[in-house]
């Protein structure tokens, strides 16, 4: 297995690719490095490299990676929100990806207003309505996008999606596509800009940045692979 010095290097080239091949400018495509259930010293190697942005799904993993190494990293918070823990991930982290309704954009708003902080959050869409997940249904989103657009707290960028999971990658485009044209309807029906699209993770974020993706979201292709816990959750 290459170090994660080499893996990030051929994922810039793979990014770059992508973005040539989809006619789209390199600086309008963000990696960020999931470097949830890896160690410090990995994200370290990743620093070396050149990486800045992180993203972690869980707040107590997250709190010690984040004290443990140099203030000037941005980590992106990926994972499932849990309401008592807004505080604190907003101490952590200035970018939400995983808003899934319109209670939790209020709630994450209110706090960040006692905090003093301007969030930017991604609202997460749920395009094949998988039990399993979160996210706004389209319907839900376009029902609630007017409330959310109105909170004062927060700043919303975009949308996100995790598309089924998938052996076959080009089984994700659709709902990579999906996205987008959820986004474009959206802007145009509340004229309101929502610049970014975080999509695409290690199995497909080529295709996500052939379908718009701003903000692709890979862990293992960087790291190596992930080590799942007992209860077969991933961390
Ligand atoms: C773990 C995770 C990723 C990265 O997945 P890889 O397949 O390891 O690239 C991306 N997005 C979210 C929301 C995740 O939880």
């Amino acid at each position: 297995m290459a170090g994660v010095a080499e893996n990030l290097i051929e994922i810039r080239d793979e990014i770059a690719a992508a973005c040539v091949k989809a006619g789209r400018a390199r600086e309008d495509v963000h990696l960020i490095a999931v470097s949830k259930t890896f160690p410090v010293e990995s994200i370290h190697e990743a620093v070396k490299a050149g990486q800045t942005v992180f993203g972690e799904s869980k707040l107590q993993e997250a709190e010690p990676k984040v004290r443990a190494l140099p203030a000037s990293l941005e980590w992106h918070f990926i994972g499932r929100v849990q309401r008592n823990k807004v505080r604190k991930i907003l101490q952590i982290s200035s970018v939400i990806h995983a808003i899934d309704s319109l209670k939790l954009a209020d709630h994450v708003s209110k706090v960040a207003l006692e905090s003093a902080r301007r969030p930017r959050l991604y609202l997460q869409v749920n395009l094949a309505g998988e039990l399993s997940k979160g996210g706004f249904s389209p319907d839900e989103l376009r029902h609630d996008l007017k409330d959310i657009l109105s909170l004062p707290g927060v700043e919303i960028i975009g949308l996100m999606t995790i598309p089924p999971a998938d052996d076959d990658c080009e089984n994700s485009r659709k709902w990579f596509s999906g996205l987008r044209l959820l986004r474009d309807e959206l802007e145009k029906e509340f004229h309101v800009s929502l610049p970014f699209l975080s999509m695409g993770m290690s199995g497909d974020f080529q295709i996500a940045i052939e379908e718009g993706a701003t903000h692709v979201r890979v862990g293992s292709a960087i790291f190596g692979k992930r080590v799942y816990r007992v209860d077969g959750e991933l961390g």
